[in-house]
C-alpha cells in the first residue's frame, strides 16, 4: 500500500473531496487525523475509517485560525508521534458577483479560509516535518489556480494564491526531504457544487470540458494519494490538474 504507516492529516476531511481523500488515505495504510469544522460529519467519517478497518481519529479545527492549525499538529503528534503526510482541502466558493460589486466580508472570509487557512496548515505541518525527518504536502487549489471562474474573484485569487505558496515551499524544502504539491480539481460533484448548482447549471459546466461530465471526490482523491506517497518523490512545487480536458481547451 501506498502510505503504510505514515501518520496524516486531512483538513475538510467531513465532506466531498476531503473525504474522499481522508478514506483512501486509511485505505493506503495511514493513519488519519480527519479534522473539519463540522464535528458530526467529521466524526462520521472516522467511524467510517474505522468499520473497515482503518485507524482514525477526529479533531475539530477550523483552518482559518493559525491556532487551530497549531493545535491540530500537535493532536497528531501526541496520538501517532509524527506527521508525515498532509493535505490541506478545506476551502469555501464565497459568493456569486462581480468583481465591482463583491462583498468585502465575504472576501476577507474566502481568504481567511482558502489562503490564510492553507499558509497557517503549512506553517505548523512544515515545522513538523523538519523535526522527524521528512514529509509530502499537498494543497488543493483548483482549475482556477490557472483560469478564471467568473464571478468568484475571491476564489480565483486565493486559489492562484495557492500554487504559489505551493511553489515557495517546494523550493525552500526541496532539499529538507519534504515535498509540497498543489492538485487543481476541475468540476467535481460534490456537496459544494450540490449546494450551489441546479440540475442545467451542472449539465452546463460539464459540457465545458471535453469529457463532458463532472469529476467524483475519488478521481481527484487517488491523484493525492499518489502525490502524497514516496512513488511521487521526484515532484515537487508543482501544480497538476484533473479537469476531464477543462483548462486542455
Ligand atoms: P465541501 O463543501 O463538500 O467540503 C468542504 C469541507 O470543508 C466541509 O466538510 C466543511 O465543513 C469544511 N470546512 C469549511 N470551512 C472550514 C474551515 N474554516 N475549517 C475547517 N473545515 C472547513 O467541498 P469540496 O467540494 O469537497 O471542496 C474541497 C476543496 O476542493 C476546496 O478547497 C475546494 O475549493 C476544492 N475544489 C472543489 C471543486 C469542486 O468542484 N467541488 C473543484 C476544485 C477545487
Amino acid at each position: 500500500s501506498l502510505l503504510k504507516d505514515k501518520v496524516a492529516i486531512v483538513t475538510g476531511a467531513g465532506s466531498g473531496i476531503g473525504k474522499a481523500i481522508a478514506v483512501l488515505y486509511a485505505q493506503e495504510g495511514a493513519k488519519v487525523v480527519v479534522s473539519d469544522i463540522n464535528e458530526t460529519s467529521g466524526q462520521q467519517v472516522v467511524n467510517e475509517i474505522k468499520s473497515s478497518g482503518g485507524e482514525a481519529f477526529f479533531f475539530k479545527a477550523d483552518t482559518s485560525s493559525a491556532e487551530d492549525n497549531k493545535q491540530l499538529v500537535a493532536a497528531a503528534v501526541a496520538q501517532y508521534g509524527r506527521l508525515d503526510v498532509a493535505c490541506n482541502n478545506a476551502g469555501i466558493g464565497g459568493p456569486a458577483q462581480l468583481t465591482g460589486e463583491y462583498d468585502i466580508e465575504a472576501w476577507n472570509k474566502v481568504i481567511s479560509i482558502n489562503l490564510n487557512g492553507v499558509f497557517y496548515g503549512c506553517r505548523y505541518q512544515l515545522e513538523q516535518m523538519e523535526k522527524n525527518g521528512g514529509g509530502s504536502i499537498v494543497n488543493i487549489a483548483s482549475i482556477h489556480g490557472t483560469v478564471a471562474a467568473p464571478y468568484s474573484s475571491a476564489y480565483t485569487a486565493t486559489k492562484h494564491a495557492v500554487v504559489g505558496l505551493t511553489k515557495n515551499i517546494g523550493a525552500e524544502y526541496a532539499q529538507k526531504n519534504i515535498r509540497c504539491n498543489a492538485v487543481g480539481p476541475g468540476y467535481i460533484l460534490t456537496p459544494l457544487l450540490e449546494t450551489h448548482l441546479d440540475d442545467a447549471a451542472k449539465k452546463a459546466i460539464a459540457a465545458k470540458a471535453p469529457m463532458n461530465r463532472l469529476g467524483t471526490s475519488k478521481e481527484i482523491a487517488e491523484l493525492v494519494a499518489f502525490l502524497s506517497s514516496d512513488k511521487a518523490s521526484f515532484s515537487t512545487g508543482a501544480y497538476y490538474i484533473a479537469d476531464g480536458g477543462y483548462t486542455a481547451i
